[in-house]
């Protein structure tokens, strides 16, 4: 989904996913200077564990290798997001480490991301073991910003968010041997009040629809067969190639790559969400029966404040589009409560449109300030028990939505991707085309497969099933 949390270190993805790994790109290695190993931690969306990816491919051309645990690392870099207040001091906590137990001695410690951005030169201050600070916008730099940190380089940034550059790399080391990430557009151009990414990510920046095409047809003869295409705004994507293909088509396209088995796209924008796209899922089956479409609030004048582009009704009219699709997609949505000025009424017309979409999952905020973003100049009305409160409730009827759902699922066959095996439990894990998770009796030479699982037990969160 767009917008899971996750917090990945090489050593967690290696573990869950060694079973079956697809073979890496082949890599020619230069003579590593004096910065030999590396750890990575990523905090954040699916685009910071792709730009983490991207980076390695990065360490790993230049000769570098990974590590697990910090303690042996030459260059320890966090790579953070500052979606929201907590997430943004998670980095400050592991670096507090540093500090207490001296351990970054004869260590490099770097911050990556939309923190390092938004700190800029203040976080050496703030943080005085970190010598490299780098946002995203400037990590087609990462080469010579690697020079100068083995060069010696204390004060080492990659800051400018003036660029029109995407972060290219031929050697993305993936972590997920089955769904491959790739970006199709960087940056974000719309200015949702609440929202820090626009500069912390910089502007939007298009790749266009052939190196996308050849990156993803890269991958699927490399052995992946869902390809997850990413982007803060991923269906605002114009081609920037004269072919000037649409996001419908260039879906299209993807799906047509003979070989694929399933694609994603995530995060959608109501505001950009054309009818082609639901034509090209009618079309094309390996198109996912799912969407993630963020709709923030259920009232209007919510949503005019967030500066969202789009009413209730505007919203609700692309979701019966969805629902007229002729296979039924799962919808998926994010919600932010106790924005500023939220009244009770407003709340309660978000829980009304949940009860009317009645969505498979929803991924649920408290409303948290954020530096330079409009927002910040708007009164907050409520305090963090009463956001906690509404979060709570929205929380619960979203349980018992998706309980429902799920529950009327029972005795239906899913074809799924087997994307994990668990011993202790002597069960796979598989994940079907509307991105439901059902746990069955398996073994471990079942990862990487296909397979028809027929559900007999239904949770709020996943379902329990057989081999049909
Ligand atoms: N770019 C996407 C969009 O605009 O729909 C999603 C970006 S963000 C990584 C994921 C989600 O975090 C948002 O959809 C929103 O619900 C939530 N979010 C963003 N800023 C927030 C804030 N200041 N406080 C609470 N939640 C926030």
């Amino acid at each position: 989904m767009g917008n899971e949390l996750v917090q990945l270190t090489v050593r967690e993805t290696e573990g869950l996913l060694a079973s079956a790994r697809v073979p890496q790109p082949a890599i020619s290695v230069p003579l590593p200077g004096r910065l030999r190993t590396f750890y990575i931690e990523t905090f954040g969306c699916q685009m910071n564990v792709h730009d983490s990816e991207k980076v390695q491919g990065v360490l790993l051309a230049r000769g570098m290798r990974p590590v697990e645990d910090h303690a042996q690392a030459d260059l320890i870099l966090y790579n953070t997001c500052s979606i929201r207040e907590k997430a943004a001091q998670k980095v400050f906590s592991r670096l507090g480490a540093f500090r207490k137990g001296n351990g970054g001695a004869g260590k490099v410690i770097g911050v990556l991301g939309c923190v390092a951005q938004q700190e800029g030169e203040r976080f050496f201050e703030r943080a005085p073991q970190v010598s490299f600070a780098c946002g995203s916008a400037s990590y087609s730099k990462l080469p010579q910003l690697l020079d100068e940190l083995e060069a010696g380089g204390r004060r080492v940034c990659g800051l400018s968010l003036d660029t029109d550059e995407c972060f290219e790399t031929e050697l993305t080391r993936r972590d997920n041997p089955f769904r491959a990430y790739l970006t199709i557009i960087e940056g974000c151009d719309q200015r949702c009040a609440f929202c820090v990414v626009p500069m912390t990510r910089g502007p939007q920046r298009s790749r266009a629809s052939q190196k996308i095409l050849a990156e993803a047809t890269r991958l699927v003869d490399e052995g992946y067969t869902e390809i997850q295409l990413l982007g803060q705004i991923v269906n605002a994507w114009q081609d920037p190639s004269p072919a000037r293909r649409s996001f419908a088509e260039l879906l299209s396209c993807v799906a047509e790559i003979p070989g694929i088995r399933r694609v994603r796209f995530t995060t959608s924008h109501p505001r950009f969400f054309t009818p082609d796209i639901v034509e090209a899922i009618d079309a094309h089956p390996a198109l996912c029966d799912q969407v993630h479409l963020p709709v923030q609030s259920g009232s209007t004048p919510v949503l005019a404040r967030m500066l969202r582009g789009y009413t209730r009704e505007e919203y609700l009219e692309r979701i019966q589009r969805i629902r007229r699709a002729r296979r039924p997609i799962s919808l998926s949505t994010d919600i932010i409560v106790g924005f500023c000025g939220e009244t009770r009424q407003d709340f309660e017309q978000t829980l009304s449109l949940m009860q009317e979409i009645e969505y498979d999952q929803v991924f649920s905020f408290k409303y948290s300030r954020r530096p330079s973003t409009l927002a910040e100049t708007l009164g907050e009305a409520l305090t963090e028990e009463e956001k906690g409160q509404r979060l709570a409730e929205l929380q619960e009827l979203q349980r018992q939505i998706q309980l429902r759902r799920n529950q009327a699922l029972l005795g239906e066959t899913f074809e799924v991707l087997v994307e994990a095996y668990q011993p202790r439990l002597g069960q796979a894990v598989g994940r079907s085309t509307t991105n439901r998770v059902i746990n069955f009796p398996g073994n471990p030479a079942d990862v990487g497969r296909y397979l028809m699982v027929k559900v007999t037990a239904a949770g709020p969160n996943s379902l329990v099933g057989v081999r049909a």
